[in-house]
């Protein structure tokens, strides 16, 4: 499922600046903020920046943009180093952080105090807020703006020294209040905060802002083209500011892309959180959640992610992309390579009435790939076919077992079915059906062909599993608009069930991912799946059942 790399408005800038000698080396970073799993949007990140570095023989590294300790945290470090590395990347030398340049990042603010270019400020929030004007409306200047440098310098020192209280000052850059770009009136630089960081520790009480600190890791790194979402366009000329102003050992340029946005989902990590933390879903790597971890749990392979967020393009216009176009990636990938197996879902007992002893059958693994071989499936007096594939009496349309009619068990004879037991309710217990002689693998010599072809399970040597099926967590299109989460929750995006698999099912490795023929596709639990508990989830049905596309 290679797919090739089309032309996008990223790829024509690197290939024109590495043709016009403006960059030797291409270099990218993926700057996720360790406050959250990452979700599809992160994977088109991921892609953009990892694949264009791959394309152009450059690196990509991975940086923690880790400047907000109060909502970071180590596990979810660990799951993005994780997630980027499952999706087939490697990031180029250590992963990085933010708060590895925090010193540096010092002395550049004192750089800009002893250049006139920042001040300390000592307007309340709310106050600071009023002085920076509207869209509308200029700025006024801070009463503290024309404070003398060493004053400015003294009160710095001082505020990294912890003097004084969280909130009371911050440090600004001394731009323009009256600019129309409300990012360059005065931006903060440097707030107090007492928390403790994940990688420093107690060491600071003031951290840089994302403004601040962002561009200048960039130059850091020596990054040439510095990828982020439409909504830091407006930042640009503030990072282009700081790069101007400060002495960097290197001249990266911001290019910005259109969020990826798909329908039924949410890509928010503040609205996922809210999924989690209300107990909607069982975790951030839930198989029904949009994140990394979450789709791998559900089944969805690197290759199919990979393959989508190229077929959705890169492009600087918004828009919204139907979640089918991720599912049918998904069955794509899976259909070629997924190998076949056999599981009842909603198991009703049959006999073979005239099965003298237990046989096995050579079964292939894949209809279309004989590479994956065949597997031996016992077939034993006793069996397990599912429960909508049998009927009294139907019509002709009807393609599976009927009384006195006939069907073919996958991999197996043709049988006809011959009568069945029913309880008080009038429900099917048990089908008594026999063997047509000699159809393995041949048509029944009267001429009396089967109908169709059914799935089933050998009861002797079958084993019981828990099947996951998930489906969509939301049932509207938009769930971000909705007034309450709850409202829009699909509430059969879940449901357990027991089914009966074939052994050799038993033995499957968690993750490992199989279609269970004319079910859908189905994978080992990556936790929960053991050998003496199978577990299942469904990654998705053969067909498209929202929109009736494949
Ligand atoms: P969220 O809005 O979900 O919190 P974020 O942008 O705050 O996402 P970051 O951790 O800052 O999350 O993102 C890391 C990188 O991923 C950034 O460069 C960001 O632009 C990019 N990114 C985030 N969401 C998307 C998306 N939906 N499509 C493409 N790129 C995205
Ligand atoms: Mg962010």
């Amino acid at each position: 499922m290679d797919t090739e790399p089309r032309s996008n408005f990223l790829r024509t800038q690197i290939q024109s600046d590495l043709d016009a000698g403006v960059v030797e080396r291409i270099v990218t970073r993926f700057p996720p903020e360790p406050n959250g799993f990452l979700h599809i949007g992160h994977a088109k990140s991921i892609t953009v920046n990892f694949g264009l570095a791959e394309q152009y023989g450059g690196a990509c590294n991975l940086r923690f943009d880790d400047t907000n300790p109060e909502k970071e945290s180590q596990v979810f470090i660990d799951a993005i180093q994780a997630d980027v590395k499952w999706l087939g990347y490697q990031w180029s030398g250590n992963v990085r952080f933010a708060s590895n340049y925090f010193e540096q990042f010092y002395d550049w603010a004192l750089h800009l105090i002893d250049e006139g270019k920042a001040y300390v400020c000592d307007l309340s929030a709310e106050e600071a807020r009023e002085y920076r004007g509207s869209l509308t409306k200029p700025g006024k200047n801070s009463p503290y703006r024309d404070r003398e440098i060493s004053e400015n310098r003294a009160l710095f020192t001082a505020m990294k020294a912890g003097e004084f209280e969280d909130g009371s000052r911050v440090l600004r850059a001394k731009i323009d209040m009256a600019s129309p770009n409300m990012n360059l009136r005065d931006p903060t630089l440097y707030r107090i905060r007492r928390v403790a960081h994940h990688q420093t520790g107690d060491d600071w009480v003031i951290y840089p802002t994302y403004d601040f600190a962002h561009g200048q890791e960039d130059a850091i790194e020596g990054i040439s083209h510095s990828i982020c979402t439409l909504e830091f366009e407006d930042h640009k000329p503030l990072y282009d500011w700081f790069i101007d102003n400060l002495p960097v050992p290197s001249r990266p340029r911001q290019y910005e892309f259109a969020r990826l946005n798909v329908n039924y989902t949410v890509t928010s990590k503040r609205k996922l959180k809210l999924l989690v933390d209300s107990g909607v879903v069982s975790g951030w790597d839930d198989p029904r959640m949009p994140t990394i971890a979450g789709m791998r749990r559900r089944g969805y392979t690197p290759t199919a992610l990979r393959h989508f967020c190229e077929e959705v393009g890169t492009s600087r216009s918004d828009g919204v992309v139907d979640v089918a176009m991720l599912e049918s990636a998904v069955r794509n990938d899976l259909n070629a390579t997924a190998p076949r197996a056999m599981a009842v879902l909603n198991p009703l007992a049959l006999e073979l009435t005239n099965l003298e002893k237990p046989e096995l059958l050579l079964v292939p693994n894949h209809p279309g790939d004989e590479t994956k071989g065949k597997r031996e499936v016992a077939l034993g007096r006793e069996i397990w076919i599912d429960r909508e594939d049998f009927r009294q009496e139907a019509n002709k349309k009807f393609k599976r077992l009927v009384l006195g009619k006939r069907v073919r068990l996958r991999g197996g004879y043709v049988i006809e079915a011959e009568r069945c037991d029913t309880d008080d309710e009038g429900q099917v217990t048990k089908v008594y059906a026999s063997i047509v002689p000699q159809t393995l693998g041949e048509d029944p010599d009267d001429g009396v062909k089967a109908k169709g072809v059914i799935h089933w399970v050998d009861a002797a040597t079958g084993c019981r599993a828990e099947i996951r099926s998930y489906d969509r967590l939301f049932n509207v299109e938009d769930p971000s608009r909705a007034d309450r989460m709850d409202d829009v929750i699909n509430p059969s995006s879940l449901v357990v069930s027991e089914a009966v698999l074939e052994r050799a099912l038993e033995s499957a490795a968690p993750e490992m991912r199989f279609q269970f023929e004319r079910e859908g596709y189905f994978v080992a639990d990556r936790y929960d799946h053991a050998r003496e508990k199978p577990v299942f989830n469904k990654v998705i049905g053969l067909r498209d059942t929202w929109t009736g596309n494949d």
